[in-house]
């Protein structure tokens, strides 16, 4: 049996599966992913993504901060690729009790998936600092710092470099995961915390990581896939 037969007998025998995925997942969408295209902004912004993407930034190079994110972080016209559509497949036919992703992106919930669990939030919610009333994703491309009424500025509920993640997320993830018969981990390289952190609750022998580059936990996985996501959860 290859591996790909492998993968696809225990997500037959289960209906307690979870999946947990990062970036890669996205980039199958024309999403890229920052972290591994640095050079590409670096001759376009005057600083990393990292730094940009910081709550400092935010608050002090506010305009600069808003120019990288709409050109950068805000896929308006990106769909679901074919990961995003079989997690939400395994969804509605009761295999699949959770996906939990490091995206922002929204494109989960765009391929029908219903228990998202957004650990860095969602570009499509967004608030005012000072009042926190929503807005919608549009207001954030009318000025150049996008304003509430009330004179605050709009920001995306996204979790910034510097930010702590939403506890109540984080701890609904980690049930999810330490209950969870199967956890398929894809599209990671598993190196941002407290995020990566959450596959040392899985108690299982049934963890998948598929990938389409070497991880650090590629030889603490029980099944190694290195392919891409996309082709690999299509095929179950
Ligand atoms: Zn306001």
């Amino acid at each position: 049996m290859n591996e790909l037969e492998k993968l696809k007998k225990i997500v037959a025998e289960s209906d307690n599966i979870v999946f947990f995925g990062g970036a890669g997942v996205s980039t199958e969408s024309g999403i890229p992913d920052f972290r591994s295209v640095d050079g590409l902004y670096s001759q376009e912004y005057d600083f990393p993504p990292e730094t940009i993407l910081s709550a400092k930034f935010f608050k002090t190079k506010t305009a600069e901060f808003f120019k990288f994110y709409k050109n950068k972080m805000v896929a308006r016209d990106v769909k679901p690729n074919a990961a995003h559509i079989a997690l939400a497949k395994l969804e509605r036919e009761k295999k699949l009790r959770a996906v939990i992703t490091q995206n922002i992106d929204g494109l989960h919930q765009a391929a029908g998936s219903e228990n998202v669990l957004e650990l860095h939030g969602s570009v499509h919610r967004n608030f005012c600092s000072h009042c926190k009333k929503t807005h919608a994703l549009e207001t954030i491309f009318d000025s150049e710092i996008p304003q509430c009424e009330c004179g605050g500025i709009i920001r995306p509920d996204v979790v910034l470099y510097g930010e702590q993640l939403d506890d109540a997320i984080l701890a609904r993830a980690t049930k999810y995961v330490a209950d969870a018969d199967v956890l398929i981990v894809g599209g990671t390289s598993l190196r941002v915390y407290p995020a990566a952190g959450l596959i040392f609750h899985y108690r299982g022998e049934k963890l998948v990581l598929i990938n389409n580059s070497e991880t650090n936990f590629d030889d603490r996985v029980n099944l190694l896939l290195r392919t891409s996501i996309g082709f690999a959860l299509g095929q179950v």
